[in-house]
C-alpha cells in the first residue's frame, strides 16, 4: 500500500474504503475490512445518513480490536440540525454506532453553498467545533462538496478547513469542483478526499469502444481511473466504495503499486474522454464559462445529469440532478426550474448551446410533474421533520 501525509503530517493510505453501500451479507463485510486492514488501508469513510454503515463498521471494528489501527471518517448531516443541540445529539449517536468516544475526520455533510455554512454558521457550529477539536473527539475538520465550481473558492475561505471531500475523475474535470477546485484546496493546504473516483461505476464498466483504447494502452479502466488520480500530487487519498472482495483484491493491488501511467496511457485516457462526450445529448463540456446564473441555475450540472439520463438511464440521471442541484433544498437549491430564460449565459457558451432552449428539455426529463412532491418527501426525510 502506498501511503500520503495530510494536512497534519499523518500518513494515510491512498486507497480509502467508501461504506456507503456495503454487501447484504454481513459476513462478507466483515471479511472486506479485514482484508483491507491487513493490506495497510487505514481510511475509512461512512456517514450519519449511509443505511446502517456507521454502526455495521463500528462492530467489526470493536469486534476485531481494530480501532486503533485505522481512521474513521464520518459526516454530520446538516439537514437534520434545526439549533446548536443537534450537533451534539448526532454526534454522541454516531459515536455509540461507531463504538468509539472519537472521530479522525469529521466532515459537514455536502455543503452546496456558502449560504448553508452561514446557516450553520448562525447556530453557533464554529463555537461546537472549537470545543470538540478542544476535548479530542475529533481530530480532523472538513467539508464534502458536490455544488457548483464558483461556489467552492467561498467555502475553501469560510472555515480553517483541514481536508475536503470533493467528486473527482477525469470525467468530471469541469464539474462540481473540478481540477480548479482540486487546485484552490491544495494552494489553501488541505489534503483532499476524492469520491466519486469511477462515476458511480461507469470508469469501471466502459462502452466496448472505450475497453479496446485502454486495453491496447495495456490498461484496465479501473487502473487507468485510479491512477489518473494518484498520478495528480494533490489527492490525498481516494475512495473506493468496495463491495466485493474481487474488487477489494483489485484497488488494493493497483493502490500497492509505484508505477505511474506512461505517455501512451495518458493518451488513451483522453480518447475514452472523448468516446464518452459523443455520445452526449446535449454538448456540453462543463466549462462553467456561462456561470454564475443571476438565478442560481447550475446549468452545466443540470446538463451533465440529462446527459447521464439518456446514457444511464432514469434513476442516474435523476440522482445526479438531485445531488448536483440541491433540489430538495427548498430555498437554497439550483435547479434548473430557476431559469428566467433571461439568455444571459448564452453569450458566453463557447458551445453556441442554446442554453435556454436545452434548459426546457431538462426541466421536462428531470422535473417532471410529481418532482415536486418528491422533493418535499426527501426534504422531510433528511430534515427529520414529522410535519
Ligand atoms: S437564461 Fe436561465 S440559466 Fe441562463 S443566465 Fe438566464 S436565468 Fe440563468
Ligand atoms: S458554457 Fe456551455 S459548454 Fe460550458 S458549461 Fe456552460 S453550457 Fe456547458
Amino acid at each position: 500500500m502506498n501511503y500520503r501525509k495530510d494536512k497534519n503530517g499523518q500518513d494515510l493510505s491512498i486507497l480509502g474504503f467508501g461504506c456507503m453501500r456495503f454487501p447484504r451479507d454481513s459476513k462478507e463485510t466483515e471479511t472486506m475490512i479485514l482484508k483491507a486492514v491487513a493490506e495497510g488501508v487505514n481510511y475509512f469513510d461512512t456517514a450519519y445518513i449511509y443505511p446502517d454503515s456507521e454502526r455495521v463498521l463500528g462492530n467489526i471494528l470493536h469486534k476485531n480490536g481494530l480501532r486503533e489501527k485505522i481512521f474513521i471518517a464520518t459526516k454530520l448531516p446538516h439537514q437534520k440540525c434545526h439549533q446548536y443541540e443537534d450537533f451534539d445529539l448526532i454526534f454522541n449517536e454516531q459515536k455509540a454506532r461507531l463504538k468509539t468516544n472519537y472521530i479522525d475526520y469529521y466532515l459537514i455533510h455536502n455543503i452546496g453553498s456558502i449560504e448553508t455554512w452561514n446557516d450553520l454558521k448562525r447556530m453557533n457550529i464554529e463555537k461546537w467545533l472549537s470545543l470538540k477539536k478542544q476535548s479530542g473527539e475529533i481530530r480532523n475538520i472538513g467539508f464534502s462538496f458536490h455544488g457548483i465550481q464558483h461556489e467552492f473558492p467561498a467555502l475553501l475561505n469560510a472555515y480553517n478547513w483541514e481536508f475536503c471531500q470533493i467528486q473527482y475523475n477525469y470525467m468530471n474535470e469541469n464539474y462540481q469542483a473540478g481540477t480548479k477546485g482540486l487546485k484552490e484546496a491544495n494552494a489553501k493546504g488541505l489534503s483532499i478526499v476524492i469520491m466519486e473516483p469511477l462515476l458511480g461505476g461507469k470508469l469501471a464498466n466502459l462502452p466496448k469502444k472505450g475497453a479496446d483504447v485502454l486495453n491496447s494502452a495495456d490498461i484496465k479502466p479501473v487502473e487507468a481511473a485510479l491512477k489518473w488520480l494518484w498520478d495528480k500530487p494533490e489527492v490525498t487519498v481516494v475512495l473506493s466504495g468496495m463491495n466485493s472482495k474481487e474488487q477489494v483484491s483489485e484497488n488494493i493491488k493497483i493502490a500497492s503499486e509505484t508505477s505511474l501511467l506512461t505517455i501512451a496511457q495518458k493518451k488513451a485516457i483522453l480518447e475514452v474522454k472523448k468516446i464518452f462526450q459523443s455520445s452526449y445529448k446535449i454538448p456540453c463540456t462543463g466549462c462553467n464559462y456561462c456561470m454564475p446564473c443571476p438565478n442560481r441555475v447550475n446549468i452545466p450540472g443540470g446538463f451533465a445529469s440529462y446527459n447521464a439520463y439518456y446514457a444511464n438511464g432514469l434513476i442516474t440521471g435523476m440522482q445526479q440532478y438531485i445531488t448536483s442541484t440541491s433540489a430538495n433544498d427548498p430555498e437554497n437549491n439550483s435547479r434548473i426550474s430557476r431559469c428566467t430564460g433571461c439568455k444571459l449565459c448564452e453569450q458566453k457558451c463557447p458551445q453556441h448551446i442554446k442554453i435556454v432552449k436545452e434548459i426546457k428539455n431538462v426541466k421536462k426529463r428531470l422535473e417532471p410533474f410529481w418532482f415536486n412532491t418528491l422533493m418535499k418527501i426527501i426534504a422531510k426525510v433528511m430534515s427529520g421533520k414529522k410535519n
